[in-house]
């Protein structure tokens, strides 16, 4: 069994990346195409055939016992379907079954990105050693996942922990889930450079509107760019503050790009933080920027399908 490996996809709107990965969480072999996320889904599934077929080629590939897949959601992981908002042609796609089909039957594990980065930083990263954790993702949209008990917790479909779509805003703007006032629509980087230019923000002689540049206009003293990562860091503070009281989890690791934004953003969010995490219990709430890199969607599918293997083979044996 410590001989074993694990092959991993992560599934995105521009790339699928797959890898064999080991026990120590080393990627051993890495494959990747890009989505061609507007096509139709058969032309999708192939794209991601041609990443497990290229896994499948290694030498290595005679040792994995199970495959994770990470995928952009909404993912269920109940029926093994995925619906990625960004690849239209996956509605309830069966992609368990498609990728099981494609390994020569392995079993699968799938998880939503959110949860394959959470389980990322718990193996490897900033969540590390801690038994109750949320870890998010804020960049174009937030996302986030759940550690409780020592135990990644995906929930039923796979999605438990999505954090970006709790609403902190009870009359908040509409947002694109059907919802108001959701986190992701107050701190997502979009909603950022928006509610900047709304203020007044001017962009500098590039032109480039992003968050990375509202940012950077933060740091520089502009008020209009401070207060709308203020705002965002208030969305976050009250997210958190909430997960933390309904689950009393110990620290919130925040990655994405938006979270390079370093203390423009993080010292706004531990402030809130104060206003809204206000019992004995949560109080010591640690808030962390993420460790993990661009392999974390891949890592983090590599624990979930290791953590599943072990599960069943301890089922197996008592
Ligand atoms: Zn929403």
């Amino acid at each position: 069994m410590q001989n074993d490996i694990v092959a991993a996809l992560d599934i995105g709107g521009t790339k699928i990346a797959g890898a064999l990965v080991d026990r120590q969480g080393r990627i051993l072999v890495r494959a990747q195409r890009p989505t061609p996320a507007q096509e139709d889904g058969e032309t999708v599934v192939r794209a991601v055939e041609a990443v497990v077929a290229e896994l499948a080629a290694s030498p290595h590939w005679g040792r994995a016992r199970a495959l994770g897949i990470g995928s952009a959601g909404p993912v269920d992981a109940s029926k093994g379907t995925v619906s990625p908002v960004n690849v239209p042609g996956w509605r309830d796609f069966p992609l368990v079954e498609r990728v099981a089909a494609a390994s020569g039957g392995l079993p699968v594990e799938l998880i939503g990105d959110g949860v394959a980065i959470t389980a990322a930083e718990h193996w490897q990263g900033a969540a590390q050693g801690y038994d109750n954790a949320l870890c998010m993702v804020v960049s174009t949209g937030v996302g986030g996942g759940l550690v409780l008990g020592g135990r990644l917790h995906p929930g039923p479909t796979g999605n438990a922990g999505h954090i970006g779509h709790i609403s902190v805003a009870l009359d908040g703007d509409p947002c694109p889930c059907g919802a108001r006032g959701c986190v992701e629509r107050i701190a997502s980087g979009p909603n950022i450079a928006r509610r900047a230019l709304d203020g007044g923000w001017k962009p500098g002689a590039d032109g480039d509107t992003s968050a990375a540049a509202v940012a950077a206009a933060a740091r520089a003293g502009d008020p209009v760019a401070r207060a709308s990562f203020e705002r965002a860091a208030q969305a976050l503070a009250a997210g958190i503050a909430a997960t933390a009281t309904l689950v009393e989890i110990e620290i919130a690791v925040i990655g994405g790009g938006v979270a390079k934004a370093g203390d423009v953003l993080f010292a706004p969010l531990r402030r809130a933080l104060r206003d809204y995490a206000t019992l004995s219990f949560v109080q010591n709430l640690t808030v962390t920027p993420a460790m993990t890199g661009t392999d974390a969607g891949l890592v983090g599918a590599a624990s979930a399908a290791l953590g599943a293997r072990d599960a069943a083979v301890a089922g197996v044996g008592g």
